[in-house]
């Protein structure tokens, strides 16, 4: 394993070294609590902050985006011609990203980078993004992310891995894209051969951290149908509010939806997040609605992100275990306990009591 050490001075002038060359952004302290945005000169990142609000998603995918502008102005030779905005300008490091994090860069790939179709404003903010991860040494409660495919010391959808012990930092390269942003902070103290156990040992103790155990094996046996009419939806959306939070701060969730907005002889048609949780999300123009009622659109929710997607992708569940939309439901409504029920389910018996923390 190559580590590199790095001391705090080190530390310090490296993330100043990398702003000469990325927009570099990371986790800092905002009223109560932490979120990704871009460091000034002399800012540096948290990184004893145990989780941001917010996952870094909007770095790569803007809550609002403006795709194209437009002139109504019939003097103009371009006049009602879609002209595309260049949103990435320069290369972006993003420091502190939680493994949990970095793993819902690649599940949400799938869906904006296809043989079909790709989202050139994803791609190329993906593309221009390094992605500088900070493993856990503490999981928080809400945490699952060892049942979701990753783990507190995960390296999927990194490009380096920095390790904290104590006010020591170990950086470990996994991409050549990794290895060009430690090139680039001047980060080149080789790290003694003996530091390697005493990573696995804070690896195993964080990987105890995550107390929550949520069964997923069964859910791509189930049948569909038998899932969609599963008598549990209703009483789990009683108390839904409707109000979007789970999906907004869910780093997986990739809906959106495109407006124009003109102002006098010019406009922009931008796209904004949109949430499956609203009742306007599948409004028909007609006035039609196929999901109306709360329920419906709560089973939605953890059909795509545990059934529809595991079927699709044969990839493992659309959630990386974060824990923020349990954290920040203002119900407690819990995916840990709905998909306990939906991977128990038994149609036969209607066996959907949870099993599991
Ligand atoms: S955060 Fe909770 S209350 Fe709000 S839409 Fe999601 S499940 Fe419903
Ligand atoms: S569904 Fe919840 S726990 Fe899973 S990734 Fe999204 S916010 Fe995190």
């Amino acid at each position: 394993m190559k580590l590199i050490k790095i001391d705090q001075q080190s530390w310090n002038t490296g993330i100043e070294k990398a702003k000469s060359a990325y927009r570099v952004f990371g986790p800092v302290k905002e009223k109560n609590d932490h979120e990704f945005k871009l460091l000034e000169p002399n800012e540096m990142p948290d990184v004893h902050c145990q989780n941001t609000r917010l996952s870094p998603k909007s770095i790569i995918y803007p809550q609002s985006q403006i795709m194209f502008t437009y002139s109504l102005d019939e003097s103009k030779e371009d006049c009602r011609i879609m002209k595309e905005v260049e949103n990435v300008k320069s290369p972006m490091a993003i420091i502190g990203v939680r493994p949990c994090d970095a793993l819902a860069f690649p599940i949400v790939r799938k869906n904006f980078d296809t043989p079909e179709y790709q989202d050139t404003y994803w791609i190329k903010a993906y593309e221009a993004t390094t992605f500088v991860g900070l493993a856990c040494n503490n999981a928080c409660g809400t945490c699952f992310c060892t049942s979701a495919g990753t783990g507190p010391f995960g390296e999927e959808g990194l490009d380096v891995l920095i390790i904290a012990d104590g006010d020591d930092l170990y950086a470990k390269p996994i991409t050549p894209k990794g290895e060009s942003f430690i090139q680039t902070a001047g980060w080149t103290m080789k790290a003694e051969a003996s530091i390697e156990s005493r990573i696995e040992e804070l690896k195993t103790s964080a990987e105890s951290s995550v107390t929550s155990s949520v069964p997923t094996d069964q859910l791509k046996n189930k049948t569909t149908l038998e899932l969609y009419d599963a008598p549990f939806w209703e009483q789990e959306a009683f108390s839904c509010i409707n109000c979007g939070t789970c999906t907004y701060v869910c780093p997986t969730c990739w809906c959106f939806d495109v407006q124009d907005e003109t102002h006098g002889k010019s406009g922009i048609r931008m796209r904004n997040w949109d949430s499956c949780m609203f009742p306007l999300f599948t409004n028909h123009a007609s006035g039609h609605n196929p999901r109306n009622a709360k329920h419906e659109r709560l089973r939605q929710r953890f059909m795509h992100k545990l059934k529809y997607y595991v079927d699709k992708y044969d990839n493992g569940i659309q959630c990386v275990g974060c824990g923020r939309c349990i954290r920040l439901c203002p119900v407690n409504i819990d995916i840990r306990k709905i998909c306990d029920k939906m991977n128990n389910f038994d149609a036969d018996s209607c066996v959907c009591e949870a099993t599991s923390s």
